[in-house]
């Protein structure tokens, strides 16, 4: 009996696929540039305060899983 070869598992790795599910433990603040290390990870809708300057921002993350920032 012949095997099917025609299969061909695409086990793409390397990329993140996490996409707007995606958490994040730090964020670069977009008023001061600042690193913010974030214990509690945060991720979509969620809000965040720069430790620095005090701004507080609206954590919005894409389809693709790039974090944006809004300022509140
Ligand atoms: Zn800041």
């Amino acid at each position: 009996m012949p095997v099917d070869q025609g299969y061909d598992e695409d086990d793409d790795k390397g990329e993140s696929n996490e996409g707007a599910d995606r958490r994040f433990g730090d964020f670069d603040c977009p008023e001061c540039a600042a690193n913010n290390p974030y214990d509690d990870k945060f991720g979509n809708g969620d809000e965040v305060r720069c430790y620095y300057c005090g701004g507080e921002f609206l954590a919005t993350v894409t389809d693709s899983g790039r974090l944006k920032l809004r300022l509140l």
